[in-house]
């Protein structure tokens, strides 16, 4: 290992006084696509990370936290899973998470970036692990928003794994309630819309209790977990919503049950995490309680 002071640093800060220093051992990749910049390099402790704006998306050692977490609450709790759609989910991993699940007739993931695309499919395969080339991948190259809008297909189980909805963002013209109501007419009666919601993290919840207020709007039931993501350093939010599925109050056992349909082994989800990701602290349910701005 080279001393410390030898090393270059990927610096990602989570305030203007906070920050995650991560030892750069290799950049495969590091410039500017149509829509933001891209990087992917490997750490010594985390391994290959891709890299948007500045923010870690996911990393080589704890992806499968962060994607069992975002896509098998939403797809247990379903009434119908065979039509899901992912809005962004650039590395694929979401796309392979939903696959496993042998009752996804067809799951269309849309994402902006094809050069994202393309670099996880060179440099980060262990992400997809083959799933973009399943029959029952329908990968689409553009805005997920302008896609909607073309397609009137209705899904069972809607993903969305989008960048932070920050003001040069790509995914910012997603989050308002023009945009909700349209995600919401693209769901299926019994169906679930989940969402990557930012952080949990006490110094840094109020995008998500933002998130969270405007969707109460929409939905009878918005449900808020979260989990300890180690690449990001932080406890990383999720929403599920719908009108007929409290997904946090799925029984143990029935979520236990549908994991033995999913091909491959879960890394990090069953029934015991899913009670620990919908057991929220004081601090955040209060937060979630309070007044506050909305999209
Ligand atoms: N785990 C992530 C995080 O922490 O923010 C999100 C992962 S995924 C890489 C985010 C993807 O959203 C990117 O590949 C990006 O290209 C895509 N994206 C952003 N805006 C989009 C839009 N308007 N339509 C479709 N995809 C979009």
């Amino acid at each position: 290992m080279p001393k410390t002071e030898n090393w270059q640093w990927y610096v990602e800060e989570s305030a203007p006084t906070e920050a995650h220093h991560h030892a750069i051992e290799n950049v495969y990749f590091s410039g500017r696509s149509d829509f933001q910049q891209v990087a992917v390099i490997s750490t010594p402790v985390f391994g290959k990370m891709l890299i948007l704006d500045g923010d870690t998306q996911s990393s080589q050692g704890d992806e499968k936290i962060y994607h069992e977490t975002l896509v098998h609450p939403a797809m247990a709790g379903a009434a119908d899973r065979s039509e899901v759609l992912i809005l962004g989910g650039g590395e694929g991993a979401t796309l392979r998470e939903v696959l496993r699940h042998p009752g996804v007739k067809r799951c269309t993931m849309v994402d902006i970036d094809g050069l994202v695309v393309d670099l996880s499919k060179k440099y980060l395969p262990e992400w997809a692990n083959g799933a973009f080339d399943e029959p029952r991948a329908n990968v689409v190259i553009g805005d997920a928003l302008a896609y909607m809008r073309e397609h009137d297909e209705r899904y069972g189980v809607i993903i969305s794994d989008l960048t932070e909805p920050l003001e040069d963002s790509p995914s910012n013209i997603l989050f308002n309630e023009n945009v909700f109501r349209l995600i919401k007419s693209r769901l299926a009666d019994g169906g679930v819309y989940v969402l990557q919601a930012s952080t949990a993290a006490f110094n840094n919840y109020s995008l998500h209790c933002k998130m969270s207020r405007t969707l109460r709007r929409h939905y009878k039931y918005v449900t808020s977990f979260f989990t300890f993501v180690p690449a990001f350093d932080t406890d990383w939010a999720f929403l599920a919503c719908s009108d007929t599925v409290d997904v946090a109050g799925l029984d143990p056992g029935a979520v236990d049950a549908y994991g033995k349909n999913l091909r491959g082994e879960s890394f990090f989800y069953d029934g015991q995490t899913h009670r620990r990701l919908f057991s929220l602290p004081l601090y955040l349910r209060r937060a979630l309680a309070a007044d506050g701005p909305v999209f």
